[in-house]
């Protein structure tokens, strides 16, 4: 018996990469997304995923808009899960075997959130996306995918930007002179306020001694790069 233990990450994906920018769900998008996590898991990594819902709802927006801030989240959650299920088909189309964990319970489509039979999953070589957020109002899906990666002891977070590759000293779409950083501390990030993933997932991680790459989607093949442990982006650690 050996006891060489397996890569295993938790790559985070936005929500607003499954919509192509637009509202719900781009197949063409997802299907391109799936095949490259498919290509990876079948080299052997252990794959979790933990999905965002931003092209369905974001809980904070709804509440500038008169709704209720737990009740629009908890909108915001179930999106999550609609993206996860559209992402369990394109993967299971790309040859991959999934399952889907959610945090609320709706035991027709995806197993509730067992932190244990998640790594079982992956231990067989199953991709698990975790879909609902924590359940909890006020949190954001990059937190989860903090807590996950550490509830699940992945050696690292992937954070998957849409239109950024990495993280920079300002905002690159709105500052010229922002530069793109290859390494950052947590203790960095945060004092600098660099805005690419939110301050409670990187202090999550921070206190924890959990790495981070924060990385492009494009080109083509960087996802499955960053999955296998290619260097690319930023790594954001202690
Ligand atoms: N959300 C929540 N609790 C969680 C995770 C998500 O309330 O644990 C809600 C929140 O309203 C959030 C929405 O779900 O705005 C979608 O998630 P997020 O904004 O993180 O998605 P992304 O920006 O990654 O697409």
């Amino acid at each position: 018996m050996t006891d060489e233990r397996k890569r295993r990450v938790l790559l985070k994906l936005s929500g607003e990469a499954f919509g192509g920018g637009q509202l719900g769900v781009n197949p063409d998008v997802v299907s391109a997304l799936a095949k490259e996590i498919a290509a990876a898991s079948a080299e052997g990594v252990e794959i979790a995923i933990v999905v965002g819902g931003g092209n369905f709802f974001r809980g904070a927006e709804l509440s500038q808009r008169g709704m209720d801030r737990g009740r629009a989240d908890y909108m915001g959650m179930l999106g999550t899960v609609m993206n996860a299920l559209a992402l369990q088909d394109f993967l299971e189309q790309a040859g991959a075997a999934t399952r889907v964990q959610s945090a609320i319970s709706m035991t027709q489509v995806a197993e509730p959130y067992i932190p244990r039979r998640a790594e079982r999953h992956l231990e067989k070589g199953r991709v698990v996306i975790f879909g609902a957020g924590a359940g909890l109002p006020y949190f954001s899906t990059d937190t989860v995918a903090a807590q996950r990666a550490l509830e699940i002891s992945a050696d690292v977070v992937l954070v998957a930007k849409n239109g950024v590759d990495g993280v920079y000293t300002g905002d690159p779409r709105k500052d010229d002179s922002a530069s793109k950083l290859d390494q950052v501390t947590y203790q960095e990030a945060l004092v600098r306020g660099l805005k690419v993933v939110d301050s409670t997932a990187f202090s999550l991680c921070m206190d924890n001694s959990m790495p981070m790459v924060v990385f492009g989607m494009e080109p083509a093949g960087n996802v499955t790069k960053a999955i296998r442990g290619d260097r690319i982006g930023t790594l954001v650690s202690n």
